[in-house]
Order: structure tokens, then C-alpha cells, then sequence
């Protein structure tokens, strides 16, 4: 049965799909000057000179690998957050939230002799409402005589102080056996870490020339690893190399399949897209230039925007477009795929070879944005100009300001942007313009956040 056999080369081996696990994070968050930088050496067992923080909440997450009793985690040390020069008060714990978020346990450093400060206030309560496991961290108990210092902490609610001295080890291995104990040995928040090559999805409709430009990939080029025969633990993937570096194209096994559907091929397809999505990291979507563009291939590409993939399009059958038909195209492109005018666009035949070269840097472009990070710094540089530029308008006698940005992901591109109200659909759109028009993102969509602070 056709629908059956297509429905089982898009739910064969959902769960293959080949990441490396994520390391467990733990997040080191507390003001400057409480030897968090300190704790952090400790922790990595490194012996250079103890880093001070600088004051400021611009300084980037950074994360590093630890290990304790053959057990390996990331580390996230974050910046302080002491009011700015500015006194924006509202904005200095922003970089701590989004470590917390993306953290799998969280250590809170207090300096034991001077206790939890009133800057303190918002991410104690934020970490009050977390059901991550915190870690409240009494720094700087050098001897047993200080630990009652420690004890006065249990009024923040947080739990047992661990007395510790980051400088000279003391309390250090009780409290990282203890977080070990709490920690998953696969982080339930990070990013995985992705290995191998990079993994290609080729999707467009029925007829499209999916399996042709797949034949033509794998034909011409040397086919490293033709996984018909059970030999490899997917046997849907196909890894061929392209312009000098081996790709992954994903369920290749659901193209090469010919089912030509009557009923509920757009569900088939649509199911299809969606599992060859999930295992990719790009999507090259392909359009037939001899038909007009339809809700269907629309459909194809929002798939891929829900799934936050990045996006190629290859207009395919170029061979057979005369000067009629590519005026209509144009305007057609102009009207139905403005929204996705950002990915780059490849002129191919499948079937002659025409232009198929242009398909390897221009994954690389998509992938290349897919995985770029700005740094804090620089995307605070980039709001401050912008809104200077264009402040938000006046809503109902409120002007919403963004006090922070922080980029918390990539793959694709995630910005969280701390505001005093919701932005305008609009002032939104406006930010992710100006986002592409200073860095492209070409070939990646961008996800951009609000956190709205009462
Ligand atoms: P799929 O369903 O998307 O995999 O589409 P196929 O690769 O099976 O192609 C559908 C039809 O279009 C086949 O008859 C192909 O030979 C033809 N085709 C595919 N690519 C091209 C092309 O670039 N030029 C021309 N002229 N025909 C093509």
C-alpha cells in the first residue's frame, strides 16, 4: 500500500537522529566581587591568577568544561550585575536570567561577609520561583570560625548555605558533589552540540526534481557512503560529497521512493517534510519554475520557518523557462515569498547540471548564519543605535524602552530583549530588518524575544 509505505519512510528511525548529547550546564551567577571567578578557577582546577569581574552587565556568558569524579558538565560564568552608570536597574540581572534559563542547576555565589545586597533582590526571586536546583553558595568562609556568617543566608530562602573558600578549596568538593548528585548526566535545556557532517533536508512538492537533483548531487560527485544496505544505523540518510566537503543529505530514502498519491498526498508530504526537518540542520527547498508558485510550496517553506531551520531555495528546471514565464516568476517571487527574501536563492536544472555548484556556498552562506553569535556587547551597541535612531513609538501615553539584549541561542539566531512594555508588531519587524540589513543572517531566520519587566 503506497500511503502506508510512505508513512513508514517518514516515521522509520524519528529518533536517530545524530546529535552528541549536551553536557549538563550549571550556571555561576552572583554580583561582582564575590568570587565567582574564583570559584570557577576552582572548579576547572586551573591555578592562573584569579580574573576580578569587571563591574557591568555587557560581559558575555561564557561557558567552559569541567570535570569532577570522572563526571564531565559545562560551567556558565555570567556577568555581575551592578546598576550600570546609568543606574538602569531594571536591566542588570538580564544576563543572569538567560543563563538561568539555559542552565540544568544554578549556583548562587553570595559573599559570606557581606551577605545578599539589594541588588540581589531580582534574582533571588527569580531563583525563589525556579524549579532548577539552586546552589546558594557562601564564598569567602576561609575558616570554621566565619561559618556563622554563612548560616544568616538561610533568610533568602534558598536553602542550605554551602560554606565554601574559592581561593584556597575549602567546602569547594562538598558543594560539586552535591551539585553532581542533582545533575542529569544530558542537559534537559542546552544546545546539543552537533556532530559530523552538515545535515541537508531536500523537500519541495510531488514533481518538483527532488530525487533528479539528489541523482545529480550523488551521480557526478563521489557518493562516500551509499547506506542502502543496512550497514549504517540510518539507512534513510545519504552522505555525499559536494564541493569538497561531505554533506548529510536526510531521508533521502523518502525522495528516491516514486509514490505517486491521490488521497492525502499533501498530508503524506507535509509528514514528510516535517521528520526530513527535524534531522536537518538546512532545508534546500525546491520550486519548479514551470509552474506557478503555489499554497503548497508556501506551506513547504513556513514548514521550515516553524522549524527554525535554515532555508535555500532552488528554483529548479531553469532549462525550460522561457522570457514569458520568468517575468510571471518574478512577480510571483516578489509577491509570495517576500517573507523569506533573506534566503539565498540558486537558478538550477537538475537535469542539465546547469548552475548545480552554486548550491554548496550557498548552504554554506545559510549555515554560516545559522550558527553566528554576536557577542552582548555588540548587540547593546546595535539597540542603543537603533533606538536612538528610531525610538519606539508612544502608546497610549507609555513609550515601551528595551533596557537589554542578549543573543541566548543560536541555530537559529535567538534574541531575548528586555523591555518596560510589549514592542509593536511593527518596531519588531523594524529590529529584525535592521538585525539583517547590519549582519545578513542571510539564509537563517531570526527569533527575537520580549521580556516584559513589571
Ligand atoms: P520529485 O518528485 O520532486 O522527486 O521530482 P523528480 O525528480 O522525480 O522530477 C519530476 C519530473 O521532472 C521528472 O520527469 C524529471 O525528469 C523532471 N525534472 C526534474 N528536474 C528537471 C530539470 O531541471 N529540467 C527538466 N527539464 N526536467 C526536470
Amino acid at each position: 500500500d503506497a500511503d502506508l509505505d510512505v508513512l513508514d519512510a517518514a516515521t522509520e528511525n524519528p529518533d536517530e537522529i545524530h546529535y552528541l548529547p549536551a553536557l549538563p550546564v550549571v550556571a555561576i551567577v552572583g554580583r561582582p566581587n564575590v568570587g565567582k571567578s574564583a570559584l570557577v578557577n576552582r572548579i576547572l582546577g586551573r591555578r592562573e591568577a584569579v580574573v576580578e569581574d569587571t563591574p557591568g552587565v555587557t560581559r558575555d556568558r561564557v561557558t567552559y568544561q569541567a570535570e569532577w569524579n570522572g563526571r564531565r558538565f559545562s560551567v556558565v560564568d555570567t556577568g555581575g550585575w551592578e546598576p550600570d552608570a546609568r543606574g538602569i536597574d531594571a536591566s542588570v540581572a538580564a544576563q543572569a536570567e538567560v543563563a538561568i534559563d539555559l542552565a540544568d542547576a544554578v549556583m548562587f555565589v553570595v559573599d559570606s561577609n557581606v551577605g545578599a545586597t539589594a541588588t540581589d533582590e531580582h534574582v533571588v526571586r527569580l531563583l525563589r520561583k525556579t524549579k532548577k536546583p539552586v546552589f546558594l553558595v557562601a564564598n569567602k568562609v576561609d575558616d570554621a570560625r566565619q561559618e556563622a556568617q554563612a548560616t544568616e543566608l538561610w533568610s533568602l530562602g534558598l536553602g542550605e548555605p554551602h560554606p565554601v573558600s574559592a581561593l584556597h578549596g575549602r567546602g569547594v568538593a562538598d558543594l560539586l558533589d552535591d551539585v553532581l548528585k542533582v545533575l542529569p548526566t544530558e542537559s534537559a535545556y542546552a544546545q546539543r552540540e552537533v556532530g559530523g557532517p552538515r545535515r541537508v533536508a531536500i523537500v519541495g512538492r510531488p514533481n518538483v526534481g527532488k530525487s533528479s537533483l539528489l541523482n545529480k548531487a550523488a551521480g557526478e560527485e563521489r557518493v562516500v557512503v551509499n547506506e542502502l544496505a543496512g550497514t549504517t544505523r540510518d539507512p534513510v540518510d545519504e552522505q555525499i560529497e559536494l564541493g569538497g566537503r561531505v554533506w548529510r543529505f536526510v531521508d533521502t530514502a523518502g525522495i528516491r521512493r516514486r509514490v505517486h498519491l491521490q488521497q492525502g498526498a499533501d498530508f503524506y508530504a507535509s509528514l514528510r517534510t516535517s521528520t526530513a526537518l527535524e534531522k536537518a540542520e538546512v532545508a534546500v527547498v525546491v520550486l519548479d519554475v514551470t509552474q506557478p508558485i503555489s499554497e503548497q510550496d508556501v506551506r513547504i517553506i513556513d514548514l521550515v520557518l516553524e522549524s527554525g531551520r535554515a532555508l535555500v531555495l532552488a528554483y529548479n528546471k531553469w532549462d525550460l523557462l522561457d522570457d514569458d514565464r520568468r517575468r510571471y516568476l518574478e512577480r510571483e517571487i516578489e509577491q509570495d515569498l517576500a517573507h523569506v527574501a533573506w534566503a539565498p536563492r540558486v537558478n538550477i536544472s537538475a537535469r542539465t547540471g546547469r548552475h548545480l555548484e552554486k548550491l554548496v556556498p550557498a548552504l554554506e552562506t545559510a549555515l554560516e548564519s545559522w550558527d553566528t553569535r554576536i557577542p552582548t556587547g555588540k548587540f547593546n551597541a546595535f539597540l542603543a543605535e537603533l533606538t536612538a535612531a528610531h525610538p519606539h513609538p508612544v502608546r497610549g501615553g507609555k513609550q515601551p524602552r528595551i533596557l537589554f539584549g542578549t543573543q541566548a541561542a543560536s541555530r537559529p539566531p535567538t534574541f531575548v530583549l528586555f523591555t518596560t512594555g510589549f514592542l509593536d508588531p511593527g518596531y519588531r519587524r523594524y529590529i529584525q530588518r535592521r538585525l539583517r540589513e547590519i549582519y545578513g543572517f542571510e539564509g537563517s531566520p531570526i527569533v527575537l524575544n520580549m521580556r516584559v519587566r513589571e
